[in-house]
């Protein structure tokens, strides 16, 4: 049997799936692993070669000369390297969530960047957040979890971690961004947004941050049987 557990967050951008990630794997000692940033460091690369990043050919073209590499700094905070660059502020601008989405959408590509993850599953406990992570990355996770949360009270959310940024932007705007990201990640035909059979639903439109937290903490304490750090004696 695995040592190690492996722990499935699932659901549509901007639910709270890596900031409520992060902070669960840190009350329950695992690793978290935020895959977006994986295809966001990707969709960066496209957007700085400027090809047709609907292309999948064009995209695949770009592989071989694009290292995406991930790494944890002392603090345990997931670091992104584009051919050796720390990317890892740049990657989170609104118009690289987009190019994300496009170079996702391609089957290989998708491929190409399976295995990265499933070996960070295969070398520690982790919390691994995405899309597709309990329905094709970890298909036999010991939990997975469906996070959701109704697209306004996303769009709430993401537009003051933006403002936070200093980004300027409306709610319309990140509303709008949000459907568009919405219908990409669920739409598309490889690997696409959907709940695993097996997941536990958690919406946590009408829960804030603490409460959402907790809510997911009883979910991994009774599912897997453990108890967070600071519970254990
Ligand atoms: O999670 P985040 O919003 O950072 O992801 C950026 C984009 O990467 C998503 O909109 C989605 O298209 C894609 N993605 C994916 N599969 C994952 C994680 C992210 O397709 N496992």
């Amino acid at each position: 049997m695995n040592k190690f557990y492996s722990i499935a967050v699932d659901g549509p951008s901007g639910a709270g799936k890596s900031t409520l990630s992060r902070r669960c794997a840190s009350a329950f000692g695992f690793i978290y692993v935020d895959t977006g940033a994986i295809y966001r460091s990707l969709g960066l690369a496209a957007y700085r070669k400027g090809i047709n990043r609907e292309n999948e050919a064009e995209v695949m073209a770009i592989l071989p000369e694009t290292e995406v590499k991930m790494a944890y700094d002392e603090n345990g905070e997931q670091r992104m390297y584009l051919n050796g660059e720390d990317v890892s502020a740049e990657i989170r601008l609104p118009e690289i969530s987009a190019c994300a989405s496009q170079v996702s959408a391609h089957a290989r590509v998708r491929e190409y960047l399976l295995e990265m993850q499933r070996k960070m599953a295969r070398e520690n406990s982790v919390i691994m957040d995405g899309r597709d992570i309990g329905t094709v990355v970890l298909p036999d996770a010991n939990l997975k979890i469906f996070l959701t949360a109704s697209s306004e009270a996303r769009a709430q959310r993401r537009l003051l971690e933006l403002q936070q940024k200093g980004v300027d932007t409306s709610f319309e705007q990140v509303l709008h961004d949000i459907k568009q990201r919405d219908k990409c990640d669920s739409e598309r035909a490889a690997a696409p947004l959907k709940a695993a059979a097996d997941s536990v639903l958690v919406d946590t439109s009408e829960l804030d941050f603490e409460q959402s937290f907790q809510k997911l903490c009883e979910v991994i304490s009774d599912r897997l049987n453990i108890e967070r750090i600071e519970d254990r004696k």
